[in-house]
């Protein structure tokens, strides 16, 4: 099944979000994303109100999260 964050990464879907948002390199994936909110979702806590990784890198932490708990 395709979720809709593999249609957002599709390289298509990011090269028209640059056009329409800056770019942003998230500094897990190491990829140029589209700075909004479909790529990189909100932070309160931080500054510029935005996590710092993408949406794609923050699920996979919490996965990694979940097994690492569950492994112990
Ligand atoms: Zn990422």
């Amino acid at each position: 099944m395709v979720s809709k964050l593999d249609v957002l990464y599709e390289p298509d879907a990011v090269a028209i979000g640059l056009m329409l948002y800056e770019a942003k390199r998230c500094p897990r994936c190491g990829l140029r994303l589209p700075c909004n909110v479909d790529y990189y979702g909100p932070n309160r806590a931080r500054r510029t109100g935005m996590q710092s990784e993408c949406r794609r890198c923050c699920s996979q932490r919490s996965v990694e999260r979940f097994l690492a708990k569950r492994a112990l």
